[in-house]
Order: C-alpha cells, then sequence, then structure tokens
C-alpha cells in the first residue's frame, strides 16, 4: 500500500470510527472519555512488520511490548496475527497468558524480577532476558533444581548514548537497564558468564524508545551481535543462537505519515549490521508503540468553555489519567489534537489558540497549549490522536478518575463499521474497592 493511500484510508477509518461512536452513544453523560482502537489498521501494521523483517533462513519471531496496550483482547488479536508478548512484571505477564499467548512466543523482561516470577518462567518455559549479574545468580540456583525449556539471555546495553529524550533513552552509559557493555572488565566478564553456562542461548538489547534514531538503535544491534560472535568463538560452538534486538521504533505523532517504518529500519540495520540476518541467527523484536499508537485515539467531551486572562480555554474529560506523559512533559510527547462538533465532525471556523485541559484538579493538566483551533464550545469533542499505545490503556489513577471504557473497531465488507468492547470502564463500585472500601 502506497504512503498517501494508507494515509487517506487511516483518516477515513478514523472519521467514521469518531462518528458512528457518537451516533452509538459510546461517549455520554457516564462515560464521557472513551478509548477507540483500529484492530484492522494494527493488523496491517503487524503484517507490515512481518513483510519487513522475512529474510530466507531466518526464523523471527515478533513479539508486543504488552506495556505499550495492555489490554488481553489486543493481545488475542496480536497473537492471531503471529505476534507474541514482551512482558515486563507479573501483571503483564498474567495477561498475556489471560490472552493465551503461548509461552514460546512470550519473552520476560522485567526490571525487578521476584524469584516467583522467574520461578514461574522457568517452569513454564518462557523466555527470559537476565538484567544483571545478581539475577542472573538467583537464575543458576533455580536452573540446578528443575529442568526448564526456558531460551535465557543477558540484556546487554550497549551504551551507545542518548536520543531525544531522556526518560525514554535506554543506551546511556549509566542506564538503569542490563549490564554495561563498554564498562571496564564487562565484556569479558559476559564472556565468562556464557562459558560456565551452557544454557544461556540468547542476548537481548533495547536501544530505546522514542527519540532514538535509527542508526543509533542499529549500533546498539551491531554491538550485540558482534558480542554474539565472540561468545560463540570463546566457546567454540553456536552456543548464542537467538538475538533479540528490543524494540523502540519511533512513531511520527505530527501527521498520519508512518515514518520510519519497519522496511526503513530493517534497511538500517542490514546495512549497518550486514551479517544479522545471514540464517546464522534467530531474531526477537519487541515493539509496541510502532504497532498500536498509530491506530488509537481518545475521544472525550467538552464539559465547559471559558476564557481566562483572554486565554481561551476547554475543559474536557482527557487529561493527566489518559496522557499522561503529554501531561508531565509536553515538549517531549505533544499530541494533535481534532476539535469536533457534538456529532463528531470536525469543526470549522477560525483558529483560536486555546488551552485544551483535563478533568484533574492541578493547574498542569492541560493536553495542549493554546493550540490554534476552531472555538470549542460546552457539548463539543475533542479527538487525541496516535493514542493507541502508552495512553488509554496505561492508566494514572489520579484524583479516582476510572479507568475509561476502550472499544476496538472493525470493518465490514461493506464499508461498515463492527464494534467490540476491549475494555469496559471501570465503575464507581469498582474504583471504591480499589480504594480499600
Ligand atoms: C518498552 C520496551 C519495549 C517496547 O518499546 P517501544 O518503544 O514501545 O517499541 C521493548 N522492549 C523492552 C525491553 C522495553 O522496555
Amino acid at each position: 500500500m502506497s504512503p498517501t493511500t494508507r494515509e487517506t484510508r487511516a483518516s477515513r477509518n478514523r472519521r467514521l470510527a469518531i462518528t458512528e461512536a457518537v451516533r452509538r452513544n459510546l461517549v455520554n453523560e457516564e462515560q464521557p472519555v472513551v478509548g477507540l482502537l483500529d484492530l484492522d489498521g494494527v493488523t496491517d501494521t503487524a503484517r507490515e512488520l512481518q513483510e519487513a523483517f522475512t529474510f530466507p533462513g531466518v526464523s523471527v519471531l515478533h513479539t508486543f511490548a504488552v506495556k505499550a496496550a495492555s489490554l488481553v483482547p489486543v493481545l488475542q488479536h496480536l497473537s492471531r496475527a503471529g505476534i507474541g508478548a514482551e512482558v515486563a512484571s507479573p501483571g503483564e505477564l498474567a495477561i498475556a497468558r489471560a490472552a493465551g499467548v503461548p509461552a514460546s512466543h512470550t519473552v520476560l523482561d522485567s526490571p525487578a524480577k521476584t524469584r516467583a516470577e522467574l520461578t514461574e518462567a522457568l517452569s513454564a518455559g518462557i523466555a527470559i532476558n537476565a538484567d544483571n549479574p545478581e539475577e542472573l545468580a538467583r537464575i543458576d540456583l533455580l536452573m540446578d533444581r528443575a529442568a526448564t525449556a526456558s531460551p535465557i539471555g543477558i540484556r546487554i546495553n550497549p551504551q551507545v548514548g542518548a536520543g531525544s529524550i531522556g526518560a525514554m533513552s535506554t543506551a546511556t552509559a549509566t542506564s538503569k537497564f542490563g549490564i554495561g557493555l563498554r564498562d571496564e572488565g564487562a565484556e569479558d566478564w559476559i564472556v565468562d558468564a556464557y562459558t560456565r553456562r551452557p544454557w544461556l542461548n540468547r542476548l537481548h538489547t533495547h536501544t530505546g524508545s522514542q527519540g532514538v534514531p535509527l542508526d543509533l538503535m542499529a549500533q546498539g544491534v551491531a554491538a550485540v551481535h558482534a558480542l554474539a560472535e565472540r561468545i560463540n568463538r570463546a566457546v567454540g560452538r553456536r552456543q548464542v543462537t537467538v538475538l533479540d534486538i528490543g524494540g523502540g521504533l519511533p512513531v511520527n505523532f505530527a501527521s498520519d505519515e508512518v515514518r520510519p517504518t519497519f522496511g526503513d529500519y530493517a534497511r538500517t540495520l542490514r546495512n549497518t549490521v550486514p551479517a544479522l540476518f545471514d540464517g546464522n541467527y534467530g531474531i526477537v523484536t519487541e515493539f509496541g508503540r510502532s504497532i498500536a499508537a498509530k491506530h488509537g485515539l481518545v475521544l472525550a467531551r467538552v464539559e465547559y468553555a471559558k476564557s481566562t486572562g483572554g486565554r481561551a480555554i476547554a475543559v474536557t474529560h482527557a487529561g493527566a489519567q489518559v496522557a499522561t506523559r503529554t501531561v508531565f512533559a509536553p515538549d517531549a510527547w505533544p499530541l494533535r489534537v481534532e476539535a469536533l462538533n457534538a456529532s463528531g465532525a470536525l469543526k470549522d471556523g477560525p483558529l483560536v489558540p486555546q488551552d485544551v485541559a483535563g478533568p484533574c484538579c492541578f493547574a498542569g493538566d492541560l493536553i495542549a497549549h493554546e493550540r490554534p483551533l476552531p472555538l470549542l464550545k460546552q457539548g463539543d469533542l475533542v479527538a487525541l490522536l496516535d493514542t493507541g499505545a502508552y495512553y488509554f490503556s496505561t492508566h494514572f489513577a489520579y484524583n479516582s478518575l476510572p479507568r475509561p471504557s476502550v472499544h476496538g473497531y472493525t470493518t465490514n465488507s461493506d464499508g461498515s463499521l463492527h464494534f467490540t468492547t476491549l475494555r469496559k470502564a471501570q465503575t464507581i463500585k469498582e474504583l471504591i474497592v480499589e480504594s480499600g472500601g
């Protein structure tokens, strides 16, 4: 599909989904904010990923970073498309298992794995990437107790440097993740660790999420590939058989254009590390944002419109609870906001700089600051675009605001839409229970 066809289709589907969601009363007095996810779009992106990483003789397992959209039906949907799960907490592992993701398609990367978590993964045969020497020592003890089918690797921090967002950069000199490859003596320590443990058969790296340029990501993968070659030479056999190259493909939040593409990244990898796809290693990927972000949106009612100090302010129901990063780090995570009328159609009229505020009780709860938009008024709607990953599924419980419902949609052959519930809204009763009541 050509980029422009895809962009047109993305925006047409979005228009239709919004007006249909309004017509079906999915946004209402009790549920003034909802998430919408284009499941066909997710399937198409999964297919593009699979095609971009198809190389003769190379076995590739794509996993989805569950933290990007931690919803059981989304994981089921991806699993049907052949995409597994990368999990980073006991909760995420439970969600992946509830979705029926096979153990062989699951990778456990929790930064702070407990003994119980490691034991569960080893007994299920789920792949584990150890973060540090102390974790590896725990795995040693567990391995002595029972046999396991789990592939096991070590997470390497190639220390290639930061991207444009510090909090998303995992390959800095002092990042909290993995073993720093360039620290004095580290590489020898790692080679020795593999020599002593014939069951260590993977290497893992994840160089960053959003803001890390493709060539920096590829340099991280190149460092890990070179390390695998060195280990295999040292032990005299192909002990490391799989390289887990992580996720981190950045997403364009400025327009409907998908840029960079998985194809761009695969080409960059092939140019930087030509031997990566020569068939000597299986590949695991762990993309999150780039699979789901562009297919989701948050739709919220404008409860009030007002003006203070000459500033037009729309008070909406979408704020820090569904767009946490955008509210707390607005320069790193700007979102496109659409101004819609009560039936979900794009508003027109002169553009007026407006603050689009959320429902949380702190002054900084703004989705957009002085954004030129047609003037919003009470009863209108706003759509926050590209929020299919790390937004409605990554709720922040401030002000006891409930988790909103999330609706998935697919397009029928006649062009009409079919909606399914991906998550029900949290009820006030559930909220009381969650709050100790
Ligand atoms: C968050 C994370 C990912 C996914 O990152 P995206 O930027 O969403 O692709 C993959 N692997 C690990 C280890 C992560 O922490």
